[in-house]
């Protein structure tokens, strides 16, 4: 082939790989919008006909995942016909599933997908900032996350690529190409746009407010002042380039009657809530560790005991301090009301209900309990899961395991020689090392993982469904290619490597004896020279039991 006609044939599979992407993008939409209303024929009508247009599209431009996935979703909105028409928790389920499936396709390379069609599909990040040096520095750092960056370097660059083709978003300079011009310019990129394009502002100088309300208006999404720091625009661009999904909420039900708890779970599965519903409310907390609610209702009257007892007992669990309570009575005495929730409770609503009011209520209390939840459990830092909640995701995984009969790996990673990093090039610097190896984490493990930021420059990531072997396979990978970044620093760029430890859970191992294993492994591989993966193997194993 000659480049020439190389270069048409990359531009038509693009060409064609946007097409599907956009199909892909507007079943994504229609299935996050039945997080805000209830399920009907005539929403299933739409959902089912953009669905069939993204099998064509996706038959027609021979890309077989994306058809794979419409194939299954009319399946699953076949079966919910079959259902009488209405949704069921196993189903939503399955839907949300493949809809997760379909976000990750396309955006993102790994998970085993054709990375060449993948790569294709990410457009380009347009850099329009006054320093060429720095531009060009940031398009190297976004490059190692797997973003095009194309730094301009005047006004003009900047129109005539926009012609060519519309990036997936902005970094502007405020005053790129002369005083305010860079706003001006931005303005100008909207012109005409359907769907604003993102930007993120950029400006050396501290911004008035004025200046960031023009940034606002001329599509700004973010504005940053002062130093321009790659990690933080990493996190942003992101969030602004993937398909956020938001995931079905999650509401456990205890009460005596088996009539009331199908009504109540028919009234939220229309809206999209996936539920589970008890009527021993002696099981609940089993029900609690296995099915990790966003939220729980509970009947306040049942012959084994009384809602606020419960309400006492689930409260007594510091894991369930904060899962909204909601009891449903027929109760209507205000001042037993008033008193049940003093009792751990936080709403109390009557029945009959209408759908409505007890949707309404569920999306409100779940979605702020799951605000303040992710706040709790996340480092600040780097947005990854805390020390607590990661030994707490290895525990629920580890039950999991068991039950599944499946394998589970917990791996164990510390950057090396973080000391002299600090010592040599600041502490900032350091944090941005960390936050680069955080979000370089997310990037290549899967969604199903649970990372975490175990201390300082450890980190802890639990593998659900993964043997000892493949998790020592996938770290050592990225081990590999972190340790390819240079970080861009004085008097000269900055790279640095971590070591790893694994352990596979073996028998009726507890979890924090999977931790010290995996941690014993870690030091093997700093003893044995760093910059390395060791797996904790049966010879160790033996010999840990035997000093017990
Ligand atoms: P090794 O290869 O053996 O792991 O050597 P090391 O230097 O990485 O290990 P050591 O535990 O001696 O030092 C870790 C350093 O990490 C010490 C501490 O100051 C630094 N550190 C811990 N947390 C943070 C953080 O949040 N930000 C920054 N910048 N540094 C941190
Ligand atoms: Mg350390
Ligand atoms: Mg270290």
């Amino acid at each position: 082939m000659t480049e020439h006609a190389e270069l048409s044939s990359d531009r038509l599979k693009q060409h064609f790989a946007q097409r599907v992407l956009h199909q892909a993008r507007q079943v994504l939409e229609l299935w996050q919008r039945l997080q805000h209303s209830a399920w009907s024929s005539v929403y299933r009508d739409e959902l089912l006909a953009a669905n069939q247009r993204l099998g064509q599209c996706a038959e027609r431009f021979q890309q077989p995942l994306h058809a794979q996935l419409a194939s299954a979703i009319e399946q699953c909105l076949q079966a919910v016909e079959a259902n009488r028409g209405r949704l069921n928790s196993a189903l939503i389920g399955e839907l949300d599933s493949l809809m997760q499936r379909l976000a990750r396709s396309g955006l993102r390379q790994g998970d085993g997908s054709d990375p060449g069609i993948l790569s294709l599909l990410r457009k380009p990040i347009y850099l329009a900032l006054l320093d060429g040096e720095r531009s060009e520095r940031l398009a190297r750092q976004l490059e190692f996350f797997g973003f095009t960056a194309l730094p301009l370097d005047s006004a003009e660059a900047f129109r005539k690529a926009l012609r060519q083709r519309h990036p997936a978003a902005i970094v502007m300079e405020v005053d790129f190409a002369g005083n305010g011009g860079g706003l001006q310019l931005a303005e100008e990129a909207q012109q005409g746009l359907e769907h604003k394009l993102p930007v993120l502002f950029f400006s050396e100088q501290e911004a008035d407010t004025r200046t960031r309300l023009a940034a606002v208006r001329a599509g700004g999404e973010d504005f940053f002042s002062g130093s321009l720091d790659a990690s933080t625009l990493l996190e942003r661009l992101e969030d602004l380039t993937r398909l956020t999904q938001t995931e079905p909420y999650k509401v456990l039900i205890v009460d005596d009657s088996r009539a009331q708890t199908t009504f109540t779970e028919r009234m939220l599965n229309s809206a999209g809530i996936i539920t589970r519903s008890l009527t021993d409310p002696i099981q609940v907390m089993a029900a609690l560790g296995d099915f990790q609610p966003d939220l729980i209702i509970l009947d306040m009257y049942m012959p084994e005991c009384l809602g606020t007892e419960l309400a006492k007992v689930i409260r007594h669990h510091e894991r369930y301090v904060s899962v909204p309570i909601i009891y449903l009575s027929a109760e209507d005495d205000i001042d037993k009301q008033l008193d049940a929730m003093g009792e751990g409770g936080d709403d109390f609503l009557t029945k009959p209900i209408q759908a409505r009011h007890l949707i309404a209520t569920v999306r409100n209390r779940a979605a702020r309990a799951r605000n303040l939840k992710a706040r709790m459990v996340r480092d600040s830092l780097t947005g990854l899961y805390n020390h607590t909640h990661i030994l707490q995701l290895l525990e629920d995984a580890r039950v999991r395991a068991r039950r599944d009969q499946q394998p589970l790996s917990f791996a164990m990673l510390d950057i090396d020689h973080f000391k002299q990093v600090n010592d040599r090039y600041g502490h900032p610097m350091g944090d941005r090392v960390i936050k680069s190896l955080a979000l370089f984490l997310k990037q290549r493990l899967r969604k199903s993982d649970h990372i975490g930021r175990y201390g300082g420059e450890e980190f802890a990531v639990v593998l659900p469904d993964t043997d000892a072997a493949t998790a020592a396979r996938v770290l050592d990978d990225i081990r590999r290619r972190f340790a390819e970044i240079h970080f861009p620093a004085q008097p000269q760029d900055l790279s640095c490597s971590f070591s790893c430890g694994i352990a596979e859970l073996h028998g009726e191992q507890e979890a924090k004896a999977l931790a010290s294993h995996a941690d014993e492994a870690l030091y093997r591989a700093k003893h044995a020279g760093r910059n390395r993966v060791e797996t904790f193997t049966s010879s160790l194993r033996h010999l840990h039991e035997a000093l017990a």
